[in-house]
């Protein structure tokens, strides 16, 4: 019945969807990890390397000039602000670069290198000489193509006779028109329709392929086998990447089909924990009575910023118009946003600009905000049987061991919700202490 058009990144706009809450969109929560990233991710654990031939030596590298990159390119690497390797590209840029070309599969989470990496080995692969598609990178969405087009602009800024074309919905190609660009990405459908159909690209010319997000690619209704079809009409020859963020079963196996003998390189997270978290809770009558407790504990303690997460949409903007209406700088993140805005919030609020960011489940996912020594689960996650989201509520409040500061987690508990919480306790083996909200010398 709803004639609501879906925004770019498939929320609808309509105030049925209101009171939902908001899904997970894989590609959109990585365009904005994208959007929103700043440096490296750093991790305490060790590469993990699985190669195709146990017996053949491992080389890593600790800087770029020992890969004998192209000066151009070498160049175009130090203007990015690159100085040495990141931790998955020591091991996996040595592999990639290798002669005779070896195929790879690496996961690692996001922001550890991994496109800085094939798009420094599509360009350093890529002969000047000839005009024609020579590197073809897969991408799941339009968004994100463009996102490893622009990389792959910055790097091979001095590289000057490499070009990149995008294969994505819109952009018309005339007929008859041939394609001299040595570098192709897009997304599966899109590419598809240029090399079989209207014969734009000759896949037995390509050199190096790139399955970018394969775990937000499998995702995505037919994209599978589309890649799959378009992987089995490569040359033998043609090196094959494959790169992911996450490794559940699906995406390995889909990854052991579409890259033949492949060496494995897997950077694993860094664990959230809760040791350092200070945690509590506090018994509420209603909502109104949760927002008194809220405010009860923001007038008790000297606060920094804080993130505030509600279940609902509608539960988050209601919290946002009270607040604001007593005063408080606050903003609102919430799935109806596009990408863009939503990175412009959070870019906000990491600047300072906003002191309490409000928002619903799965907006705030990954976003690692540094500064924030405040967590509050206005609502506690819960998963669709209505039991405790164990996964989720250790997202918002836990930190990293190693990078993480000492934090403090409010909980506002409705009464009957207090099983959920004592469930959440023992699954942690945590404590979370009851706070008097009339008294806040318990905490300082
Ligand atoms: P991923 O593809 O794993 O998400 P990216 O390649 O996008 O990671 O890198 C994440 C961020 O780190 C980007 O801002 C990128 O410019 C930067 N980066 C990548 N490699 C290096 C490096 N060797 N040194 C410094 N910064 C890097």
């Amino acid at each position: 019945k709803s004639t609501a058009v879906p925004n770019v990144d498939g929320s609808i706009n309509n105030t049925e969807k209101e009171d939902e809450e908001d899904v997970v969109d894989l590609a959109a929560n990585s365009l904005l990890n994208k959007l929103i990233r700043q440096s490296l991710v750093e991790s305490s654990h060790r590469v993990e390397v699985l190669q195709k031939d146990p017996s053949s030596p491992l080389y890593s590298v600790k800087t770029f000039e020992e890969l004998r990159l192209k000066e151009e390119l070498l160049k175009g690497i130090y203007a990015m602000g690159f100085n040495r390797p990141s931790k998955i590209q020591e091991m996996a840029l040595p592999m990639m670069l290798a002669h005779p070309p070896q195929n790879l599969i690496a996961q690692s989470q996001s922001g550890t290198g991994k496109t800085a990496a094939f798009v420094l080995a599509m360009l350093s692969r890529v002969n000047v000489l000839e005009l024609f598609p020579q590197c073809l990178c897969l991408a799941p969405t339009y968004e994100l193509a463009l996102q490893t087009g622009r990389v792959v602009e910055r790097m091979g800024k001095f590289c000057v006779d490499v070009q990149v074309m995008y294969a994505i919905r819109g952009n018309r190609i005339p007929r008859g028109t041939d394609v001299a660009k040595q570098i192709i990405i897009g997304t599966p459908g899109t590419v598809l329709d240029w090399c079989f159909k209207r014969k734009l690209i000759d896949l037995t010319k390509i050199h190096v392929f790139v399955l970018d997000e394969a775990d937000v690619m499998i995702d995505t209704q037919g994209f599978s086998d589309q890649s799959i079809r378009i992987q089995r009409a490569l040359p033998s020859e043609c090196q094959m990447l494959l790169f992911s963020a996450t490794f559940e079963d699906s995406v390995w196996q889909f990854a052991e089909r579409i890259i033949p003998d492949p060496n494995v390189i897997k950077l694993r997270k860094e664990e959230l924990t809760l040791n350092n978290i200070r945690q509590y809770y506090v018994l509420c009558e209603n909502r109104k009575d949760k927002y008194q407790a809220l405010c009860n504990i923001y007038g008790g303690i000297t606060i920094g910023q804080a993130i505030i997460f509600c279940q609902t949409r509608r539960n988050a903007k209601w919290l946002t118009v009270e607040m604001m209406q007593d005063g408080h700088q606050v903003s609102l993140l919430s799935g109806e946003l596009t990408v863009e805005q939503r990175a412009s919030i959070i870019q906000r609020f990491r600047d300072g600009k906003e002191k309490v960011l409000i928002t619903t489940n799965v907006c705030a996912r990954g976003i690692d905000v540094k500064q924030v020594t405040i967590v509050v689960n206005f609502d506690l996650p819960v998963n669709q049987a209505q039991e405790p989201d164990y996964e989720t509520y250790l997202h918002r409040i836990g930190r990293t061991g190693r990078f993480g500061k000492k934090g403090l987690a409010f909980n506002m508990i409705e009464v009957d919700k207090l099983p959920l919480l004592l469930k959440i306790q023992d699954h942690f083996n945590s404590s979370i202490k009851q706070l008097d909200p009339e008294d806040m010398d318990e905490i300082e």
